[in-house]
Formats: C-alpha cells, sequence, structure tokens
C-alpha cells in the first residue's frame, strides 16, 4: 500500500449561474442566456456557451455583450439560488469522499487515492460523480484527473464543451491525464495554464521567449527568477508536473480540539499527565471520526491563577493515534518549568490532512508496532461510534468533568 500515486480530480460545474437559470425554466434551452451583475455598468458572470458563440465571456461590460448578441437572454443573478445549489453540489462530493476542498462555489478539488476499493478505477469514480451531480441539481460538470491539482484542473477546463461561432460540442465532460503522460501533456500547453500566470505574468514571459509550458526549461533559471522571485521554484515545478500541493480538507475544519475544566484545581503531576492522557484519546478519536491526521499539537494549560500557558509542537511525524499525541503532549507537559495546580487542560490540533496520506507515510515508517497501535484504536474507537461510548474506554480511568 506504500506509496500509492495520488489521484487528483478537479470538478467544476459548465457555465454556472446560466446553466442554474436554465435548469428552472427549460423555456430557455437552446437559447443564448447570459447573467449578469443588475447594475447599468454591470458585467457579465455567467454566460452560457450559446451565448459564447457570439463572443460573450464572463467579467465583459454588459454593454459590449448586449452589442455582439442583442437578442440574447439577459438575467440577474439569484444569489440565495446558486448557493443552495452548491450546497448540494458540495453535499454530492463529501458523500464520495471526505477530501474535498471546495475552491469556489461550483469548483472543487478531490482527492480520490484512496477510493479505488469504493468506487473503482479514477475513469469510473469520476462517471460515478459526474452522474450523482447531474441527479442531485441537473447541472453538468467537467472533471480532469492527474496527479497533482496543476494537472486536474487543467484538464477539466480541457473536457469543458468546445464552443465556435457555428455550434457548441459537447464532449464526454472527462478527461483523465495517466501519470507517464503529465510532463507530455504539459509541454505543449500554453504558460498560462499553469496555476498564478495571468494576462500579466503571461506578456511577461512572452517578453523572455515563454509561452508554452516547455519554453520555461528552455530559459535560465535567474531570468524567470527576475519576474517570479520566490514562485520560481512552484512555477517551474508545476511546469513538470511536480505540483505537491495537497487537497486541503482543513478549509473545511482548521483544526479539531478538546477542553477539560477540573472539578477542583489539579496539583499531582501523575494525575496531570493522566488526564493529558484522556485528552490526547478524545482528540484521536476525533481525528478518526473526521477522517483525518495532524502535523501540530497544541497544550493549554491554564493555572490556578488564571494565567494561561500554550504550548505547540510540530515534528514532522504525522499524529494519528493518542500515542503520537501523547508521546508530544507529555514530552511538552514535562519540560515545562511551571507546574502550579492547574484549573483547564485543552488540546488542540492543526496543520490537518487526509488520513489516507498519513497512512501511506506511516507503512514507511519502521515501526509495525505503531501500525497494529493505529489498527486497535480505530477498532476501539469504531466500536464506540456503533455501541456508544461506554462500550470500550481506553486510557486512564479518570473522568473529568468535561465542558
Ligand atoms: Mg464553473
Amino acid at each position: 500500500m506504500a506509496n500509492l500515486p495520488r489521484v487528483i480530480a478537479h470538478v467544476d460545474i459548465d457555465c454556472f449561474f446560466a446553466s442554474a437559470e436554465i435548469v428552472r425554466n427549460t423555456s430557455l434551452v437552446g437559447k443564448p442566456v447570459v447573467v449578469a451583475g443588475s447594475s447599468p455598468r454591470g458585467v457579465v458572470l455567467s454566460p452560457n456557451y450559446e451565448a459564447r458563440r457570439f463572443g460573450i465571456r464572463s467579467a465583459m461590460p454588459v454593454e459590449t455583450a448586449k452589442k455582439l448578441c442583442p437578442s440574447a437572454v439577459y438575467l440577474a443573478a439569484n444569489h440565495h439560488y446558486y448557493s443552495d445549489l452548491s450546497k448540494r453540489f458540495r453535499l454530492v462530493l463529501e458523500s464520495v469522499t471526505p477530501y474535498v476542498e471546495m475552491i469556489s462555489v461550483d469548483e472543487a478539488f478531490l482527492d480520490l487515492s484512496g477510493t479505488s476499493l469504493t468506487l473503482g478505477a479514477p475513469s469510473e469514480a469520476v462517471k460515478y460523480i459526474r452522474e450523482r451531480i447531474l441527479d442531485e441539481t441537473s447541472l453538468t460538470c467537467s472533471i480532469g484527473v492527474g496527479s497533482s491539482k496543476t494537472v486536474a484542473k487543467i484538464a477539466s477546463q480541457l473536457a469543458k464543451p468546445k464552443v465556435s461561432r457555428d455550434q457548441v460540442s459537447y464532449g464526454t465532460g472527462v478527461l483523465i491525464v495517466q501519470p507517464t503522460e503529465e510532463r507530455k501533456f504539459l509541454a505543449t500547453l500554453p504558460v498560462s495554464y499553469l496555476p498564478g500566470i495571468g494576462p500579466k505574468s503571461e506578456s511577461k514571459l512572452a517578453s523572455i521567449g515563454v509561452v508554452k509550458v516547455s519554453d520555461l526549461e528552455r530559459i535560465p533559471r535567474s531570468t524567470i527568477e527576475k519576474i517570479f522571485g520566490k514562485s520560481t521554484e512552484f512555477l517551474l515545478d508545476c511546469g513538470k508536473g511536480n505540483d505537491l500541493r495537497e487537497v486541503d480538507v482543513s478549509r473545511r475544519k482548521k483544526s479539531l480540539g478538546h477542553e477539560t475544566t477540573f472539578d477542583q484545581d489539579v496539583g499531582d503531576v501523575k494525575k496531570v499527565r493522566a488526564h493529558l492522557q484522556d485528552l490526547c484519546v478524545e482528540v484521536a478519536e476525533g481525528l478518526f471520526r473526521s477522517n483525518l491526521a495532524a502535523k501540530t499539537v497544541t497544550l493549554k494549560l491554564k493555572y490556578a491563577d488564571f494565567t494561561t500557558s500554550t504550548h505547540s509542537r510540530t515534528t514532522g511525524q504525522i499524529l494519528v493515534t493518542s500515542r503520537d499525541l501523547s508521546d508530544q503532549v507529555l514530552d511538552m507537559y514535562d519540560r515545562l518549568q511551571m507546574k502550579g495546580p492547574i484549573r483547564l487542560a485543552g488540546l488542540s490540533v492543526s496543520g490537518l490532512l487526509p488520513r489516507v496520506h498519513a497512512h501511506q507515510l506511516f507503512l514507511l515508517d519502521e515501526t509495525t508496532d505503531r501500525d497494529r497501535y493505529k489498527d486497535l484504536e480505530e477498532t476501539v474507537f469504531e466500536v464506540r461510534r456503533r455501541y456508544g461510548r461506554e462500550a470500550v474506554y481506553k486510557g486512564p480511568r479518570i473522568r473529568p468533568e468535561r465542558q
């Protein structure tokens, strides 16, 4: 299971606002439809493909659009309605995998790396996702798949229907780029397809002879650095398909934690340590339930005199189990000079990432013991999930009052 190739999908609803209007008014089917800002100097927010045939584009002044196609149907935006559809879109995605990063109302990255058992190969998975979205929202979307966000996003753009003056050609709405093909796939594309390249950077790059992605490799790095500074490395990496950005589920949840206020201040070091271990179990269970792992753990202690101290630690090790947490937390506590009586202890984790990635790192790790511990703990949490918290209790038997 070690080193599974990453499978990232980018899902993007086609002409979201315009399509949404057509869904609730079928008399618009086949007509050019433009959703626009309602002020007199408004801009086009979303033209459907029929409207694009006339050259209408997003962000174009409505006045210009009306010159290009006076007969199009111009509609004001209904954001409440769109946000309701967007929620349904997100719920479909989250029912497929917990690893969803919403980029905007109609766009998301999904990490499908661990889904081959439940959803099959990426080609079957995305077909299923596309059908589910159509069922739930009546909207079509385009899906790109690659081993990185860069490739997935470009692939979804290329999977979109093609518009010419005469016609709109609808394809399958899906483009999957195989890992071995990615470099070749990127090489011939205009450099503006790479993340962070807007019209300004594009013309600067053109001035030094970079038009296609592959041109980046011919130009001395120092020349590119003059334009992009610190971002140079990221740009060059993306151009080679080495975009290591993860699907950031923490956009949904940034941290996760638990706090305990004691009935009476606790001064005994052994008892404090036991309480901290108990908190580690609570937080580990929270991670398990959210299907997440963490990079950073933070300990907060409030002393009897109401002073508070917080201590964070990021070791590079991915934190999954209560033992991963308690190794760090107890060590932090043991190193504290100030050990007066404590009235509150809190523990939180941040730097959250999908558990499946932690699992991979885990197996590369030396310890099968650690792996066994994780399995055992997950079983305990699973039993607790099914049969209630009292079914199995793990950790020291101290039951502090919980808030
Ligand atoms: Mg879209």
